[in-house]
């Protein structure tokens, strides 16, 4: 493992200081300058692309090909998109307003950035997590800290010498460290903390940013289940899901963490599964470049104890290396109180739980944390709109896995259990900026508002409020009863 050079917790009010000044000056406000800020952190990915993929491979083995398309292309293509749309999202908006009387008054959304932020990533996606919020708070005009993870520490040590050579570093800091560098960040006053990890450090983050009433986004993880209709296509549902299953090892927050299979073709989707694993791995999996390895030897023994612990029937894979490597493995008949179904699997295990309908796969799913993301495989519009209605997550996918991370125009967000706030793009921008609403009321304006100040009178009252209060409620069509 290399050696991270944590920031010394001295450095962090200078740090800060710099930061706050920056911003108060207005420096990072103007649109020339994001722009050419988002232009540079493309330009940061695109030069140094080999030596991010060579960092986050030596973190623990993630393929090049994994480590393109969901890290490097993304942070390049959505930084040059940001800096073109950026004008369009920063515009103060022109309210149209409805009532004739207030139609003087220029309501105005002004897109003000929050201020100083924090930014605080895991290692499982390292670059995309902790750049990818800071695409959002550059586009905002706010200043900020990223602080990546200690997990991945080749990629946080490779940030930490790259980013300061491409942005203004009186507005951008890398912040590298762990729990320690961490909890000296969350004892000051941020205008928003972005994290994105698990939900017991998102409690401790929550907490510590309650102190200040600091908002926040937490991306967090969970159970994302898979629902498979007994008439879908096997072979290709068993394709798309093991892919999402074996991508960056299955450590992945929207990874497919479980399938709820009809008992009926349980064994026809294990057949399925079979045939997709020898085109997948066809030298082995644990002697496969395309598998990334476990990322370290706490989270290794952690899948070894599930291995230890469940009860489900191996069919397929069930090999480890000792070195972090652990063959995608497929369980049937797992049942509800499995090793498997705790918690978050985040390895390459996947366990099937075999379901008698419908029904109880949304009772089982109902009966959990809303999941980030909720699969369903199927082509039976009535199927697909009974998950819709009775279920809820972060995210619903129908018929592939993890291919709605790449759709720039939908937000990504959990909800409960796997957190709240929204990213990608316009989303992330968003979550930067407060929407300072405006009037301007005109002086002409005064003869109108003559009924509004003391003394009150009931005829004022009445000429006033009269029209809210005494307004018609249009009678409620299609709907049987009082409530
Ligand atoms: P991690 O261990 O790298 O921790 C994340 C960050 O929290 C790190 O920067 C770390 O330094 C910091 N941290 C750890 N302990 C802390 C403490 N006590 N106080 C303050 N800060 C602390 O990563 P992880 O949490 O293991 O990440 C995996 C989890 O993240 C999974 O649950 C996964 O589902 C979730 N995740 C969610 C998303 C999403 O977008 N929703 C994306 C990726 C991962």
């Amino acid at each position: 493992m290399t050696e991270l050079q944590h920031t010394p917790i001295g450095d962090l009010p200078a740090i800060y200081e710099t930061l706050q000044s920056t911003f108060r000056k207005g420096i990072s406000r103007p649109l020339a300058w994001r722009r050419h800020q988002l232009h540079q952190l493309a330009r940061m990915a695109q030069e140094n692309k080999d030596k991010f993929v060579a960092a986050i491979y030596a973190d623990f083995r993630k393929p090049e090909m994994e480590i393109q398309i969901g890290e490097v292309g993304p942070i390049v293509e959505r930084s040059i998109k940001s800096a073109e749309l950026l004008e369009e999202w920063a515009k103060p908006e022109a309210v149209d307003v409805k009532a004739a009387w207030q139609q003087s008054w220029g309501s105005t959304l002004y897109k003000t950035p929050k201020g100083v932020v924090l930014i605080i990533a895991p290692w499982n996606y390292p670059m995309i997590l902790s750049l990818q919020p800071l695409i959002g708070a550059i586009a905002a005009g706010c200043t900020a800290v990223v602080k990546p993870s200690e997990l991945s520490p080749h990629y946080s040590q490779t940030l930490a010498e790259l980013l300061p050579k491409y942005l203004d570093t009186s507005a951008f800091r890398v912040v590298n460290g762990g729990v320690e560098e961490t909890t000296a960040l969350l004892e000051m006053k941020w205008d928003h903390i972005f994290y994105t990890g698990n939900g017991r450090v998102a409690r401790i983050i929550a907490a510590a940013a309650a102190k200040h009433l600091t908002p926040l986004t937490l991306e967090l993880g969970g159970k994302c289940p898979v629902v498979l209709d007994a008439n879908t296509d096997l072979r290709i549902a068993a394709k798309r899901i093991f892919w999402g299953k074996c991508t960056n090892a299955g450590q992945i927050c929207v990874c497919p963490d479980y399938v709820l299979v009809p008992r009926s073709v349980q064994d026809a989707f294990v057949e399925a599964l079979s045939e997709v694993y020898k085109e997948f791995y066809p030298e082995g999996a644990l002697n496969s470049e395309s598998l990334s390895r476990i990322v370290n030897q706490m989270h290794y023994d952690r899948l070894q104890d599930l291995l230890a612990r469940t009860k489900g029937e191996i069919v397929l894979g069930g090999k480890s290396d000792g070195h972090r490597g652990i063959e995608p493995t497929v369980f049937k008949n797992v049942q509800e109180d499995d090793s498997l179904l705790e918690g978050e699997i985040f390895g390459p295990f996947l366990p099937l739980v075999p379901v008698d309908s419908l029904e109880e796969a949304i009772d089982f799913i109902n009966a959990r944390p809303h999941p980030l993301v909720l699969y369903a495989f199927t082509e039976d519009p009535k199927f697909k709109q009974a998950l819709i209605d009775q279920t809820r997550s972060g995210n619903i996918i129908f018929n592939d896995t993890f291919q709605q991370l790449a759709v720039n125009e939908l937000p990504f967000s959990g909800m409960g259990e796997s957190g709240y706030g929204y990213q990608i793009m316009n989303y992330s921008f968003d979550g930067f900026i407060h929407l300072r609403s405006s009037v301007h009321v005109p002086l002409e304006a005064e003869p109108f508002f003559a009924g509004r100040y003391p003394p009150y009178t009931a005829e004022n009252v009445n000429l006033l409020a009269g029209p809210a209060v005494n307004m018609e409620i249009p009678p409620s069509a299609g709907v049987n009863g009082n409530a």
